[in-house]
Formats: C-alpha cells, structure tokens, sequence
C-alpha cells in the first residue's frame, strides 16, 4: 500500500467500498476536493455527489448520497446514508425515482417540496454516474 490511500465507504448497508487507491476527488459541501497520499488532516461534510477514485491511469466512479469526510494523511472515511459505484447503478430505478419525485413536486406542500427535492436530485445524479463507469 506504499503511496495509496485507503478509502473506507460506511453506509447504513455496511463497509460497501474498501480499497487503497491513487487519488480521491469528491464534492465536499465547501466545493470538490482532491485527497492524495499525505494530505493534511480535516473532516468535511459532504453533498449528494460523485467520488472519482484514480488509480494509475483509470478512474472509477462511485455515488454517495451526503454524509462527512474525516481525510488523515493515509485514509479517507466517509459515512454516508447510500453509496454504489457506478456499475452497480440500476438506472431503471433511479429513473422510476426521478418520476415519483417529479409527481410529487407538482403538488407538494413545503416538507415534501425539500424531501422530493432531495429525491430527485439524488436519482439526477445517479443517472449521469451511472453513464460514467470506468474510464482508462
Ligand atoms: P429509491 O426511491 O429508489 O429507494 P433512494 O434515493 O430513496 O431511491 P436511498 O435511500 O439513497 O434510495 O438508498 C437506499 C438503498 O438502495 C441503498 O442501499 C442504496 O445503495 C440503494 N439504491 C437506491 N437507489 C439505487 C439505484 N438506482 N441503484 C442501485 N442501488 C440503489
């Protein structure tokens, strides 16, 4: 593991991803970040997005719906409520998800504006990871 990082993914599910890798890039609420081997010690909330995990010359993709970053100068451990790399995306699902919120919104009261709101972003942002995959 000499100049990896390890990244850890706990979700509700479990410890889904566990891995050392290269480089991480992920979209912390205060804007993307990039963690290499090394980098300086801080913890970071973060919003429904996308982590680019590089290793050598590919790139893998990986969704993570909010949760916190605690970077160390060998690991990233991120909690988060969900998280699928990028392949193991159904989109069929995410877009029957996009349809329900969309539905939602057209007569929503406060609360279930933001909470449909939430849920359609979430299933957005899972479709476009999802045509992402592994790039070399
Ligand atoms: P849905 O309404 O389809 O359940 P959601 O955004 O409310 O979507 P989450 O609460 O983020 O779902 O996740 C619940 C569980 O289902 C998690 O384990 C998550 O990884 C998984 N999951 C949700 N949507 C998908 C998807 N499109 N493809 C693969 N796994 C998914």
């Amino acid at each position: 593991m000499d100049n990896k990082i390890r990244l850890d993914i706990v979700t509700p599910q479990g410890l889904v991803i566990s891995e050392g890798v290269d480089e991480i890039t992920a979209t912390g609420s205060e804007g993307e970040f990039g963690v290499l081997p090394g980098h300086v010690p801080f913890i970071t909330t973060l919003k429904v997005g996308m982590l680019i995990l590089k290793k050598g010359n590919a790139a893998e993709f990986v969704f993570v719906n909010s949760g916190y970053a605690e970077v160390t100068s060998e690991k990233v451990v991120i909690l988060a409520d969900s998280a699928e790399r990028a392949e193991d995306i159904d989109v069929e699902r995410a877009k029957a998800a996009m349809k329900r919120a969309e539905e939602r919104l057209q007569h929503a009261d406060k609360i279930d504006f933001e909470r449909a709101n939430a849920a359609l972003e979430r299933a957005a942002i899972r479709i476009q990871i999802a045509d992402r995959k592994v790039t070399r």
